[in-house]
């Protein structure tokens, strides 16, 4: 009893740590707004690096032709083929086909990470191809979502800022991604021309403005956390160069580098941070995204142990591993309606060799989830409304509409952290304006988005 207890006081030490009533959290909007304004008045203004994507054209249905997408992310990478049949047919036909990347090539050489990715994609051409004929004589094009900080030069060019999630190959850091990309299909012997370079927030709200033209901002939760967004080309400062003749531009603003006091962070963040591979970066993306969510609460579970013996006199090993606890596993404890918390049990067992719980240190392990998940998915859905408030659409204008496209792992299977979200963002925008803003899952946004930048940009060459 006396274990028990002090478990509670533990996790309710947590929960009041991690709440945040929506008075603050309007603060942590306003925050991201205003951060997203100093981003965009100087290089180097904000945290918030409001990169410039030279995306000035978003799809708008009419695209034709056959096209290439690459998608890499943090956890998986894709290769997919579409065919764009023009305003009345959309999407033709598609095909995709996911791959693992080996853990090693994370951390190993630039022309290693991307010789697996030629040879891969090399793959799939040449088995799709077999069976189809397009040599009309056109040059095969190709976009490529690259879902790491890049700076970027043109739309089909930039170099890498930094790695972020559980990349970090140093001799990659500068270079052009396409340029290694491009000389890795010469290896291949593969004649594709990369006509697109996005990443995975800008490849969703393509995807999904394709669709919809009431679309504003693509964003994702999956291993990691970012949004776009379409700005007004004058309304940049910082931009030197011509303005584009559409007026707009998108902006990839690599938002998971967002960090502010109103930010609610103990002591669990702070440890995961100083451990991290990239210490004192990536702080909203450290408390949203899915790469991160299992590792804090297997943080505070070892804490709970280590105090209380909660879990009886176990043994620490598994529970000593950072990222053996993953947010897929928090999802389905958090999940768990069994009476008496099966799933929970199993779980324990299976990944943390915690054994023979007890009801009541099942449920703490529910809470702890909870209380991780729900800070998660209420700070989502602050830098949500920093981005409609920026945008002057956080008050209701007759007539207009307002999607948010959302995409990534943590989003499209953690019900409870999208259902979270969607609340409150409706509790931060409030009835009236809540009617005329949408959030929805844009599905597999990122690969085909820049497949279909691939094709608007061709279009007009
Ligand atoms: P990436 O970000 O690499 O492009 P995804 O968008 O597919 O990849 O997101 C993968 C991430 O989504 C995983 O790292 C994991 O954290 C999270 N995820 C995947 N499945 C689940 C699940 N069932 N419940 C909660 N989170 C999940
Ligand atoms: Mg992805």
């Amino acid at each position: 009893a006396a274990a028990l207890a002090m478990a509670e006081q533990v996790v309710a030490d947590l929960r009041a740590k991690c709440e945040k009533p929506p008075s603050m959290l309007r603060e942590v909007a306003a925050e991201m707004a205003r951060e997203m304004g100093a981003g965009l008045e100087k290089e180097g203004g904000s945290r918030v690096k409001m990169l410039l994507s030279y995306v000035d054209k978003l799809p708008t249905g009419g695209e034709e032709g056959l096209f290439y997408g690459l998608d890499l992310g943090g956890t998986n990478f894709r290769v997919l083929k579409v065919e764009l049949g023009g305003n009345e047919k959309h999407v033709v036909d598609r095909y995709s086909r996911e791959v693992g990347i080996p853990p090693h090539l994370m951390s190993g050489k630039s022309s290693e990470l991307f010789g697996f990715i030629a040879s891969e994609l090399a793959k799939f051409v040449n088995d799709e191809e077999k069976c189809t004929n397009i040599s009309n004589g056109k040059k095969r094009e190709l976009g490529f979502t690259f879902s790491f900080p890049v700076k970027q030069r043109s739309v089909a060019s930039g170099t890498l800022v930094k790695w972020t999630k559980a990349f970090s190959i140093n001799d990659a850091v500068g270079e052009d991604v396409v340029a290694e990309l491009q000389t890795a299909m010469g290896k291949q012997g593969l004649d594709i021309h990369v006509a697109a370079l996005i990443n995975d927030a800008v490849g969703t709200l393509a995807g999904a403005r394709y669709y919809d033209k009431d679309v504003v901002a693509g964003v994702i939760f999956g291993t990691g956390t970012n949004a776009a967004y379409v700005e007004k080309a004058n309304a940049i400062p910082k931009w030197e160069g011509e303005l584009p003749n559409s007026g707009d531009m998108v902006i990839n603003m690599e938002w998971g580098n967002f960090c502010s006091a109103h930010l609610p962070i103990t002591e669990y963040d702070q440890e995961l941070d100083k451990e991290s591979l990239n210490p004192g970066e990536q702080i909203y993306e450290k408390l949203t995204s899915g790469m991160y969510l299992g590792e804090i609460v297997r943080r505070v579970l070892l804490k709970i142990s280590l105090q209380s013996s909660i879990f009886g006199n176990i043994d620490h090993t598994k529970l000593e591993t950072p990222f053996l606890l993953r947010t897929p596993h928090i999802s389905a404890m958090h999940h768990d309606e069994t009476p008496d918390l099966k799933i929970v049990a199993e779980k324990l067992e299976e990944n943390l060799e915690i054994k023979g719980t007890s009801l009541e240190a099942r449920k703490l392990v529910v809470e702890i989830c909870d209380i991780v998940a729900t800070r998660a998915a209420r700070l989502a859905a602050a830098g949500l409304a920093g981005i409609l408030m920026k945008l002057g659409r956080d008050c209701s204008v007759e007539d207009q509409r307002s999607v948010i496209a959302i995409d990534g792992g943590l989003f499209e299977h953690y019900t409870k952290f999208r259902q979270c979200l969607e609340t409150t963002l409706g509790e931060l925008l409030g009835d009236e304006v809540s009617k005329a803003v949408a959030v929805k899952h844009a599905d597999d946004g990122s690969g085909i988005g820049a497949a279909l930048i691939a094709a608007s940009q061709s279009q007009y060459k």
